[in-house]
């Protein structure tokens, strides 16, 4: 193992949707690519929202779709970390106090726009005298605390978006300890990814001006700046950033039966130019992975074809990827996994072959004429072809007046697999019986 490290950063304030999945994904497959670790961080320092619910579904859901981490980390745990640093930062003169309220900073935003300026905060509280501050302190006012961002050009070189610039002077000084003294998730996350030596950062695009700001803190800090990537949100069906999207729950496409390397695939693909294909490991999904070219738009996300994904996905999962969790053999499972919408469906065809069934008679005559002729076993796959034949020229019947009463009398059901690899699964006991219009 080499000192690339990534991680995955969520906040425990919901379950783990379809966008931070992706988020966990991408980290997770550039951790495997480069031969680096990844490690788990829970951004708790928003006590209110933060619930112990919420993160072990995040692990739960994590370890389903397969993804480990070799560390763990929370923020509620290090907050005298983060105090001690910005302690330092104070006196270095990149943190300052300020004594607006939410009310205040709204007017003076409103004036700003008014005028057709940036809403950016004028540092006011720079200049502010020993006696106003004791007058503000009087009125029970507490501070809140600004990083103070250093004039010039910042610039990274983004791993999906390329080459980013932003002037300092187009950004606010970013609020980073709210006046309850609790802190904002920028500072701390610098902190924590400079002490833990993390080496990448992957995140969704809507942190790039939150990285041009914590590119300074890192330099701050007298640490190097991490790689950054920043993955382009995902649209909703409809083409824009929906709601549902972002509330589209792991936790219910697991119940509903997707495969969790069927959605790693497919959100590994989204959005750019190769074809969205199946990938039945992590190992072989990262070998295929290039940041590069996701391309800055928006991709879009449908669910609907996340389902067709995954059937399609099953109808060529190796068997092997899901004995443990199917009663099965391999035989079975390649004669039925084509018939498959999710794997569990299975035992819709188990019970077909091995339970008790009510056939379905549409053709006695021929069905019975069938049950006579049926042959003695051992079957195989050539059986069916050879014993068809001879049944087609009994009854002078053929294609779908010949196999469509067959198989609703050998399985109930308009479809199916292929009759010639179901009949010796069915056995002959079964299909004897059934071929003659009675349960078995
Ligand atoms: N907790 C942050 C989030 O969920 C992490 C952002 C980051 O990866 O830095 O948005």
């Amino acid at each position: 193992m080499n000192n690339i490290k990534v991680r995955f950063a969520p906040s425990p304030t919901g379950y783990m949707h379809i966008g931070n999945t992706r988020t966990a994904v991408f980290n997770w497959l550039l951790a495997l690519k480069l031969g680096g670790s990844f490690m788990l961080r829970i951004d708790d320092t928003d006590i209110q929202r933060s619930k112990t619910e919420y993160e072990n579904a995040i692990r739960d859901i994590l370890s389903w779709l397969g993804i480990s981490w070799s560390e763990e980390a929370r923020q509620s745990a290090r907050l005298e970390r983060y105090n001690a640093v910005v302690e330092k930062l104070k006196q270095q003169g990149r943190i300052y106090a300020c004594y607006e309220t939410a009310e205040e900073l709204e007017v003076m935003r409103k004036q700003l726009m008014n005028k057709g300026l940036p809403p950016i905060y004028d540092r006011r509280a720079l200049n502010l005298t020993p006696r106003e501050v004791a007058a503000y302190k009087a009125e029970g006012r507490r501070p809140h605390y600004r990083f103070k961002l250093c004039s010039g050009i910042i610039e990274w070189d983004d791993m999906v978006r390329g080459k980013c610039r932003y002037d300092a002077a187009n950004l606010a000084d970013p609020v980073i300890i709210r006046e309850d003294g609790s802190f904002l998730y920028h500072l701390p996350s610098v902190i924590d990814d400079a002490d833990f030596g993390i080496t990448h950062i992957i995140r969704g695009e809507d942190h790039v001006t939150n990285t041009a700001a914590q590119i300074q803190m890192f330099e701050a800090l007298g640490v190097s700046v991490p790689c950054f990537a920043h993955l382009p949100l995902l649209t909703g069906s409809e083409g824009k950033l929906s709601k549902r999207l972002g509330s589209l729950g792991v936790r219910e496409l697991r119940a509903e039966g997707m495969e969790p390397m069927a959605i790693a695939s497919f959100l590994a693909k989204l959005g750019t130019s190769e074809a969205i294909e199946p990938y039945y490991d992590w190992q072989s999904l990262a070998a295929t992975v290039d940041l590069h070219r996701l391309g800055r738009s928006q991709p879009r996300f449908d669910e609907k074809e996340l389902k067709l994904f995954n059937t399609r996905y099953v109808h060529s999962l190796p068997y092997e990827n899901v004995k443990k969790r199917i009663c099965a053999d391999s035989a079975f499972w390649n004669v039925v996994r084509g018939n498959l919408e999710k794997v569990e469906d299975i035992a819709e065809w188990e019970n077909i072959c091995h339970k008790k069934l009510k056939p379905v008679v549409e053709d006695a005559a021929l069905t019975s004429l069938a049950a006579k002729l049926l042959p003695a076993e051992p079957w195989d796959e050539d059986t069916f072809a050879s014993w068809a034949e001879e049944l087609k020229m009994q009854s002078g019947k053929k294609g779908k007046a010949l196999f469509h009463p067959l198989r609703l009398a050998l399985t109930a059901q308009e479809n199916g697999p292929e009759l010639k690899k179901l009949l010796p699964l069915i056995g002959r006991a079964k299909a004897l019986e059934r071929l003659n219009g009675r349960e078995a």
